[in-house]
């Protein structure tokens, strides 16, 4: 591995590939468990998942402001592991005794509180410590998020094939074994970060980082409330322009998990020499390509910074929505295919996702790394939290407009005026989205530039 990189940077890694080992191999069994094992109808359990995925994306405020305020970012990961880990096997028990729902259903809540909880103080604190590894603008933040980022997907690409297999037999007492085993990665988790957090997690002058604020004399107290700079605020005022933005990246991307799904399920020709692929199989694209992608954009941008013309964070991030656009684009025009007996290749979404997930590479790292350089060191992991606020907005939003979703026999839905009479009109929705915003978004670059005061 590279040694240009702090040690730290490989820890901070490894202990995020296995936290999101653990909720996404949870995330690819949750819907299946609530309607096979729990006889929750579709609609509940849409419903639910949404708010599910939705509180996990909202607890990051309270768990940024805890750890900004009293308990650092370490005790943080570990409160908020340990809270995930009993998350998981609640609902390993949850599924243990799933033919008494009496007992099942209120252990099934209650793992996934526990889950909403322990994500609250574990994501914005271990995003926020990637950063604190450099000094503050140090060039290589950028190309950090981006070798953390193929941590977390590693473990998301590793997590449905160890905890679906396992998990997903199609006898709902397995259920467990795969809750047992998302468990079991966030034990790791915990234990590669609690052995090794005291020799690796330090700042580039050797001081630790992560460790809770020192408390204040009273008068110093005064002078650090009143102390955020016009610069600060101008900063601070650029993260919420650039998480509004966001918004409409992720709530077309998470369409993946929706509309896509259904795309794939249902109209698309699985067929390969014979065998027909599994539906879930296409979610594993967008990790594989983060991890095949991650490294050459790393290396694109240090090129680019050499030569002096590498792009600000902000129009990388519009960058990223137009790609998404482009992506959409792909698959407006690959529905057209779709008639009575005709399915759609599956090409089409494999080129689908390999756009988003370069646009994703161009935004979702990036912005990280600029949350972290724009944040007051005071509020770092507050604002990571409102980073994933971003989330939590666009996971409700992306529920919404997928129920735009044409359904044949169904009136025409009208989103804004605009009738969505099939398929290709639906995708169009997300063509324009996207478009706009990254358009919008490109316009606001030299405005956001100066407002970040020397920051890129
Ligand atoms: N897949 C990434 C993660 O789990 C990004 C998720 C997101 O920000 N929506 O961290």
């Amino acid at each position: 591995m590279s040694t240009s990189h702090p040690r730290g940077l490989y820890l901070l890694f490894a202990t995020e590939m296995w936290e999101r080992f653990s909720y996404y191999g949870n995330r690819a069994l949750l819907a299946l468990f609530m309607i096979s094992a729990l006889s929750f109808d579709k609609q509940f359990t849409a419903a639910l998942y949404g708010q599910y995925t939705g509180l996990v994306y909202l607890s990051p405020l309270i768990g940024g402001y805890v750890a900004d305020r009293f308990w650092g970012n370490r005790r943080s990961i570990l409160v908020g592991g340990a809270l995930m880990a009993a998350g998981q096997f609640t609902l390993f028990l949850a599924g243990s005794f799933y033919t008494r729902l009496e007992l099942a259903i209120p252990l099934f809540y209650c793992g996934l509180g526990l889950i909403i909880a322990g994500n609250g103080f574990f994501k914005p604190n271990i995003s926020s410590m990637v950063g604190q590894l450099y000094s503050a603008h140090d060039s290589r933040k950028d190309a950090a998020y981006t070798i953390f980022y193929m941590g977390i997907n590693l473990g998301s690409f590793m997590a449905p094939l160890v905890c679906g297999t396992l998990g997903d037999t199609g006898n709902p007492a397995d259920f467990r074994w795969g809750f047992l085993a998302a468990g079991v990665g966030m034990l790791l988790s915990l234990l590669v970060f609690r052995t090794l957090q005291h020799r690796y997690l330090h700042a580039p002058d050797g001081a630790p980082i992560g460790l809770p604020p020192r408390r204040l004399s009273a008068e110093e107290k005064q002078r650090v409330d009143t102390s955020l700079t016009t610069v600060d605020l101008d900063r601070m005022l650029v993260i919420g322009v650039v998480c509004f933005f966001v918004i409409f990246f992720w709530s077309a991307f998470e369409q993946a998990g929706v509309s896509l799904t259904f795309l794939a399920s249902e109209s698309t020709d699985r067929t390969l020499f014979g065998w027909t692929m599994p539906t879930a199989w296409f979610q594993s694209l967008n990790p594989v390509f983060v991890l095949l992608f991650a490294p050459l954009l790393a290396q694109l941008w240090s090129v680019l910074a050499r030569k002096n013309r590498e792009p600000a964070s902000p129009t990388k991030m519009a960058i990223g929505l137009l790609l998404l656009s482009a992506g959409f684009l792909v698959i407006a025009v690959g529905v057209q295919q779709i008639a009575p007996g005709v399915k759609m290749s599956m090409l089409w979404l494999v080129a689908m996702y390999w756009l988003h997930t370069l646009g994703e590479l161009c935004l979702s790292p990036i912005g990280l790394s600029l949350v972290n350089k724009l944040a007051p060191a005071k509020f770092a992991s507050l604002l990571m939290a409102v980073w994933f606020l971003a989330n939590a907005a666009a996971n409700w939003f992306a529920g919404v407009l997928a129920g735009f979703y044409p359904e044949a026999g169904k009136p025409a839905p009208v989103f804004l005026g605009w009738q969505i009479g099939n398929l290709a009109d639906f995708f169009m929705l997300f063509v324009v989205m996207a478009l706009v915003a990254g358009a919008l978004l490109l316009l606001l670059t030299g405005a956001l530039q100066k407002r970040m005061h020397g920051v890129r």
